[in-house]
């Protein structure tokens, strides 16, 4: 569990990772009680400390996912060309039918990975069929506290289906695919918002730093009054409102046809945005759209490696901090984007940046994307105590091995970090202070026991969601076609990459 190691620690020997120099300095790092409390050179061992001997690491804050869903961990590897809209068409299959003990366990897979990738919190956006329970949400609060890692725990939640949520789908199907999808129909938004009220009441991880939030998950997936309901909880209980806002163009469509003006106007207008308000995705966002994020202190989650292999599009990370928007970096769940690796996100979402234009001014650079990864995800999950390695944040230290074939030679920390670094470095992560991961093992959790459990779980699953996913293979074809070719109507922004008029 996340708790803190109790007493000194001392780590020596590391070279620290700084975006202020190219090469990592060495430099040491004085802990007690799972706080950082001083950071520098020739720094005394206080009576008995522990003492770390981190010869040949370079060190750096753990890194901070702005954006997962713990339900994916069982569902990774189902599809391969789907769009976002064929994804959701399949979350009844690839999601369905799980058991209490397959929450918490699909939560574990997906905490081992990005805890194992030198990630120590993470911002989970988590889905349970029809509504979400107390019990569901409390089993992946408690795969977070057992492999040790800090999160923010979300219960994600809708009360329309996609096929009532975009304007035509559900008329574009023929009558039997309308009347089985209507079998698919949510609980209504009165229901879930009890139940969401339910579980925040009884929320009992505060404790562990794995801390509780709401998402309505799509602006259109969700009644006015329900997204004003949610934000009405998160604001009472002070804790963050978080929702997948223009990640495809037909969610940007949807909002124009639906609200006459773009979804994060429409939102704004609700009253929902402010500092803890979070939106994911942001790809379909204009200039107009980012200031709004802007000025009412709220972030952006980047999720470059679910948009790319959704085709949703490319995120314009330059101008949203040329803009001055926090810009938090996510994997996404892993039912769309397949691992939870936060180097590989850091390392899309520099080349996303670049990619958009040969211009160079337009681009981000690797120190801002680390900032990224590190800091603005930090404030995008409403802590003010991680993403650094310095007095008083708290010890979410990952040491990375310098003889690891990724650092042969060790040029320059930052980039090597963002544009070389997969993971396979990671030699040791501390969490308050405490090991969670040693010399490349997970001390938290057994591993081959969780892979084992899962083979079961993914071989009962399959049979008893065998009928949805013949759904599946039945709807595919339309919203494969209506989709796209909605997709392909005009949509008025002008997207500047970095050359706009100044903020
Ligand atoms: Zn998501």
């Amino acid at each position: 569990m996340a708790r803190s190691e109790p007493g000194f620690t001392l780590i020596r020997g590391a070279r620290l990772a700084d975006p202020a120099r190219r090469r990592a300095e060495p430099a040491e790092v004085l802990i007690e009680d799972g706080v950082i409390r001083a950071v520098g050179n020739g720094l005394a061992a206080p009576p008995g400390a522990r003492e770390i001997d981190a010869a040949n690491t370079v060190i750096h804050p753990g890194l901070i996912n702005a954006h997962t869903h713990g339900h994916g961990g069982l569902a990774r590897g189902q599809g391969d060309k789907w769009t976002l809209e064929l994804l959701l068409a399949a979350a009844p299959w690839i999601g369905g039918n799980r058991a209490l003990a397959d929450k918490k366990l699909t939560t574990q897979i997906v905490a081992a990975e990005m805890v194992l990738k030198g990630c120590t919190a993470a911002y989970d956006l988590y889905y349970e069929f029809p509504l979400p329970t107390r019990e569901g949400m409390d089993a992946a609060a408690e795969a977070y506290a057992e492999v040790g890692m800090r999160a923010v725990v979300a219960p994600m939640v809708a009360d329309r289906t996609m096929y009532e949520a975009i304007p035509g789908l559900h008329d574009a199907l023929p009558a039997e695919l309308q009347a089985a999808v209507e079998k698919l129909r949510l609980a209504p938004y009165d229901k879930t918002l009890a139940a969401i009220a339910d579980i925040l009441r009884h929320w009992r991880w505060a404790g562990e730093d794995i801390r509780a939030a709401v998402a309505p998950t799509i602006p259109h997936h969700c009644d006015d009054a329900f997204m004003c309901g949610c934000a009405k909880l998160a604001r009472e209980h002070g804790i963050g409102l978080h929702t997948h806002v223009g990640e495809s163009k037909v969610q940007a469509l949807t909002g124009i046809k639906r609200y006459g003006r773009t979804l994060v106007a429409h939102m704004d207008g609700l009253g929902l945005l402010g500092p803890d308000f979070t939106a994911a995705h942001a790809i379909w966002l204009d200039d107009d759209d980012l200031k709004r994020v802007r000025d009412t202190g709220g972030s952006l989650a980047h999720n470059p490696g679910s948009n790319m292999r959704l085709g949703n599009g490319l995120f314009r990370l330059r101008r949203a901090l040329d803009l001055g928007v926090n810009v938090g970096i996510g994997t996404d769940g892993a039912n769309c984007s397949d691992n939870q690796n936060m180097f590989e996100a850091m390392r899309y979402a520099s080349m996303v940046s670049k990619v958009q234009t040969p211009d160079p001014k337009c681009w981000a650079s690797v120190e801002e994307v680390y900032h990224a990864a590190t800091q603005g995800s930090a404030r995008a999950l409403g802590f003010r105590d991680i993403g650094a390695i310095a007095p008083g944040m708290k010890a979410d230290i990952v040491f990375l091995d310098l003889d690891a074939v990724t650092w042969i030679p060790h040029n320059w920390t930052v980039n090597q970090m963002v544009h070389a670094e997969d993971g396979s470095s990671v030699k040791h992560v501390m969490i308050g202070g405490r090991f969670v991961v040693q010399d490349r093992k997970l001390l938290t959790l057994d591993l081959p026991k969780l892979a084992r459990e899962a083979e079961a779980a993914r071989e009962r699953l399959e049979a008893l969601n065998a009928g949805m996913r013949d759904l599946f293979h039945r709807l595919e074809p339309v919203v494969a076609s209506f989709c796209p070719a909605m997709a392909a109507q005009p949509y008025h922004i002008r997207q500047y990459l970095c050359d706009a008029p100044g903020p």
